[in-house]
């Protein structure tokens, strides 16, 4: 691109930057000047109908509040279909006519009813009748053709039924007219004794008409602001039934969510509420209302209760289910138990004596195999003794298997007591033991055989009450340089013969 093309697109962009600049202060001012005139608007309209009043106070806020984004004119387009649905109180016409004909346009029903009285309103403002009879008789004859007429269920029925009165609402019908309409109408009790006095003033002879019919109109122009108060109220309550139908929707979906079964239940749920709000929004007949709500109300009810009984089935299965869980877990565990136990105890019977509950031979030799590597680590001495009883095989001749058995007990509960934690002692095999002093030499481990050679001579061992005498000889060693496990037992084992060759009870070394 040459220069002067850049230059070119420099000075475009600048000028349309400076439109778009200068078109958003213009629609900023707009904007302030509607805002403003919007605002004054509101203050005039203050004070024409109450309802329409906090209406009119929301809108000045936003108004005030800065510049209008998407948010602000959602809240406006919300006020204007308020606004819409509002029937503004219109300022009192002072003219009794006109109130009798918007009473009877107010029972209309349907629109070229309504449309019937609208014209009627029109011409009376314009020029009233010159006396009730004239305005009954007009609003007779206008409506001939509507619906209403045909049907002795209403009230414009009633009163302008073809031929009933036609043509003759002279003052004396109309009087008894009146009393009838005021009776049969449901009057507000605010208005009871308003329309007390006037059916007094009606029932006397000499009662000026002028006057009761302007009483009547007044009170029928209060009676339809009243209905139309109340008319307001129900649409408020069924807004905020509506609402709360919504919420009960949104948890009974929410709960439905829980569970995917309950899809189904959850979407009939939605229909429902949406018929509801369907007949909220639509119906005008407050007993065809009423009968929709409670029906629909109904269903809901009826679904809510069959949601719960499953639901309470389900919690039910649910329990039983975790019921035969915790049983099988429980079982299991009292299985691992008992294995746990039985594997403590073969693996006690593995490696301990069942006669006396010392170490067996495996356990002696594993013990040694350690003791022996130790040794070889730490250099610190260890002595190797080997215990044999003395003629053990005379004393199960003499006093029976039991007494040696016992014996056998006997003895290694000595020997065991006589030594230190850190020492060992298993039983061999037959009546022979095996001890391992840690941190003891030879010398050391003499004197302990000694000693605990003479326990076992005083030991006190008797069978059936019968001191039964018993001995027991030692070979004592200990770990050597150059040794094997099997070279020092094996020196041990020679001490030991040695000691039986010198006669038994007695203790020698290798
Ligand atoms: P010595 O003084 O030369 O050792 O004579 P001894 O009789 O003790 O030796 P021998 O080896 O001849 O006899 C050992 C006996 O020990 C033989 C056996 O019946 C007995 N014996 C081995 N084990 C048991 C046991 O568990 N219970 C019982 N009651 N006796 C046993
Ligand atoms: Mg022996
Ligand atoms: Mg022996």
């Amino acid at each position: 691109m040459s220069d002067s093309d850049a230059e070119k697109w420099k000075q475009k962009c600048l000028t349309l930057a400076e439109e778009l600049d200068e078109q958003q202060a213009r629609r900023e001012h707009h904007e302030k000047c509607l805002a403003r005139a919007l605002i004054r608007l509101s203050h005039l309209s203050q004070g024409i109908d109450p309802s329409l009043d906090p209406h009119l106070q929301k809108m000045r806020e936003v108004l005030k509040s800065g510049r209008l984004d998407d948010r602000k004119l959602g809240e406006i387009e919300s006020f204007a279909e308020v606004l819409l649905r509002l029937e503004l109180k219109q300022a009192p016409t002072g003219n009794w006519q006109t109130q009798v004909v918007e009473f009877f346009q107010s029972q209309a029903r349907d629109y070229p009813e309504r449309e019937v009285f609208a014209k009627l309103q029109k011409k009376v403002k314009k020029q009233p009748f010159k006396d009730a009879t004239a305005l009954f008789q007009a609003m007779e004859e206008a409506l001939q053709d509507s619906s209403s007429v045909k049907s002795a269920s209403s009230l414009i029925g009633r009163w302008f039924k073809k031929g009933a009165a036609a043509a003759s609402f002279d003052e004396g019908i109309l009087k008894v007219q009146l009393v009838r309409l005021i009776q049969e109408i449901d009057i507000p009790p605010r208005l009871t004794s308003q329309s007390e006095d006037l059916l007094n003033k009606l029932q006397q002879d000499n009662c000026r008409f002028d006057e009761v019919i302007e009483g009547t109109a007044g009170l029928l122009s209060e009676i339809k602001d009243q209905l139309k108060k109340e008319q307001h109220e129900i649409e408020d309550f069924l807004s905020t039934l509506t609402a709360k139908l919504q919420n009960l929707e949104q948890q009974a979906l929410d709960v439905g969510r829980v569970f995917s079964s309950e899809e189904a239940w959850g979407d009939s749920m939605s229909k429902h509420v949406e018929r509801l709000r369907h007949h909220t929004l639509e119906e005008t007949d407050l007993e065809a209302l009423k009968m929709a709500i409670s029906s629909r109300l109904d269903v809901l009810t009826e679904q809510l209760r069959h949601y719960q009984e499953a639901e309470a089935q389900r919690n039910n299965e649910v329990d039983q289910r975790v019921l035969a869980m915790t049983e099988r877990l429980q079982a299991l565990e009292r299985e691992s138990q008992e294995l746990h136990q039985r594997l403590r105890l073969a693996h006690r019977q593995a490696l301990y004596d069942a006669v006396t509950g010392l170490p067996n031979r495996k356990a002696v030799e594993e013990r040694m195999a350690q003791e022996f590597s130790r040794w070889q680590r730490f250099k610190q001495p260890v002595s190797l003794l080997v215990w044999d009883i003395d003629h053990f095989k005379q004393i199960n001749d003499r006093f029976g298997h039991q007494a040696g058995d016992k014996a056998l007990r006997v003895v290694a509960q000595t020997l065991s007591q006589g030594i230190r934690e850190a020492d060992f002692i298993g039983r061999y095999g037959g009546e022979e033991f095996v001890m391992l002093l840690p941190g003891t030499d030879v010398e050391g481990g003499l004197k302990v055989a000694e000693k605990l050679r003479q326990a076992v001579e005083t030991c006190g061992f008797n069978s059936r009450g019968k001191p039964v005498p018993i001995t027991i000889s030692c070979g004592v060693t200990e770990f050597r340089e150059g040794d094997r496990v099997e070279t020092a037992f094996e020196r041990a084992d020679k001490a030991l013969y040695e000691a039986k060759q010198a006669g038994r009870n007695c203790c020698r070394v290798q």
